[in-house]
């Protein structure tokens, strides 16, 4: 379709002004004004799906959420060098969701400084500089994280500490072999050759959920052994939670849990604030004693009143409204219709996820399991077409991301359903 004249001059007004770094989504670009739970509008009034966004993780613009800002915005906005119950209460309420040793939160405005953080932490600790990530992560945009954040291409070069092991790809790397065992012998040859290069291993950091490697969720518990060699390389272990976090694979707050593995140091950000920046780290307290007395960490937004405000309302939405639940209800629903659509289309090689996570893999045809992103790339722009909003991860963009917000109810998955199978039709 022609792309009206009003909307093509908007564009070029942005290219103008924001330069090209800045990329919009679609071959057809949106235009959007206002959203509401998981739904976003258009200025005509055209409701969009969003099966894509998951930091408006509680639903766009939910009313608890807007109302505790706003009353915050009207009573105190202010940084962490004082003493407010507002945010140790929270800090105390987010930490009890972690397993007994992660106990202390340091909180930033992004993921990306999270991560910054984290590694800093790790290297201090280890007195090593070494990282190992997945092929295709993606861990921030900082120059320390963007060195170890190979999804951005060879445009923006990798560290020469950094070394990467395969995503976890069951089916094209070992078909019914122990994944977890193929992966802690990737790591053991990485951190063998960081050492030999005199780098030794500060962490492995990997996504919980692998989102920009693919989305690979199962079989739960294949991170232990890694975890296990990490540690035998003398690194830590860095759960990025900041895509899975917040209840989304629907079995617990963290996607790490269905590792049934204890990270050194766990960073989430996201959907923390269903928007507003909020973000942190949290860690085993004996890695923090030294640097915490030694370094002065002060982030001058990390950690505001408003944002404090933001991430207890996130929380008490994420109980009252049972989303973890919902993550887990809504997304086994999505998976079991989304296997019965595709299950006579040679071009999809798996649909594969936890809670509402979920991607669906696309190839040339099932028997080579050749990725084909081209494909994908239609499917996203087929479902843009029909109101539907997704988009495409993987090394070679042929994985389906479909990452909704969690209040997604039974209509949506409906009309998600519908929309899929029409834009798949051959
Ligand atoms: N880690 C992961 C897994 C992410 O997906 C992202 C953001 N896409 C980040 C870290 C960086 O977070 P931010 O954009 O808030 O800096």
């Amino acid at each position: 379709s022609e792309m009206p004249a009003e909307l093509r001059s908007k564009i070029e007004r942005r290219e103008n002004v924001l330069g090209p770094g800045y990329r919009l989504f679609y071959r057809d670009p949106l235009e959007i004004v206002s959203g509401r739970g998981a739904h976003l509008f258009g200025p005509d009034g055209t409701d969009y799906l969003d099966a894509y966004n998951n930091v408006p993780s509680v639903g766009h613009c939910h009313p608890h959420v807007v109302e505790a800002v706003h009353r915050q915005m009207q009573t105190l906005n202010t940084n962490t060098r004082y003493v407010q119950d507002s945010l140790v209460s929270y800090a105390e309420r987010l930490t009890a969701t972690f397993p007994d040793e992660l106990k202390e939160v340091t909180f930033t405005c992004s993921g990306s400084e999270a991560n910054d953080l984290a590694v800093r932490l790790a290297r201090r600790v280890t007195g090593n500089t070494g990282m190992i990530v997945t092929e295709t992560a993606y861990h921030g945009l900082t120059i320390a994280v963007s060195e170890f954040s190979p999804s951005l291409g060879t445009a923006s070069p990798l560290g020469e500490h950094v070394r990467t092991i395969p995503a976890p790809d069951r089916l094209r790397h070992i078909a019914d072999g122990d994944l977890g065992a193929f992966l802690a012998e990737q790591v053991r040859a990485a951190a063998e050759d960081l050492k030999e290069h005199g780098y030794g291993v500060a962490a492995f950091i990997a996504d919980s959920i692998f989102s920009s490697d693919g989305v690979f969720a199962d079989p739960a518990g294949f991170l232990q052994p890694v975890v296990e060699a990490v540690h035998r390389a003398g690194g830590l272990y860095i759960a990025d939670e900041v895509q899975p976090g917040f209840g989304r694979t629907g079995a617990d707050w963290w996607g790490f849990r269905r590792h049934g593995i204890v990270p050194d140091i766990v960073t989430i950000g996201k959907p923390m604030g269903n928007g507003i920046p909020i973000a942190g780290a949290v860690f085993q307290p004996e890695l923090t004693e030294e640097f915490g007395r030694e370094v002065r960490y002060f982030n001058t937004f990390g950690g505001n009143s408003v944002s404090i405000a933001a991430g207890a309302a996130v929380m008490d939405v994420v109980e009252t409204e049972d989303l973890i639940g919902n993550a887990r209800k809504q997304g086994e629903r999505l998976v079991d219709e989304l296997r019965k659509i595709t299950a006579d289309q040679d071009d999809v090689l798996e649909v594969r996820g936890a809670g509402l996570f979920i991607g669906v893999d696309f190839v040339t045809d099932r028997e080579s399991g050749r990725p084909d992103g081209a494909r994908a790339a239609a499917v996203v722009n087929g479902m843009r077409e029909r109101n539907v909003l997704i988009s495409a991860a993987g090394k070679y963009g042929n994985v389906l991301k479909i990452r909704p917000p969690l209040v997604f109810d039974d209509a949506d998955v409906d009309r998600f359903l519908e929309a899929f199978a029409d834009a798949t039709k051959s």
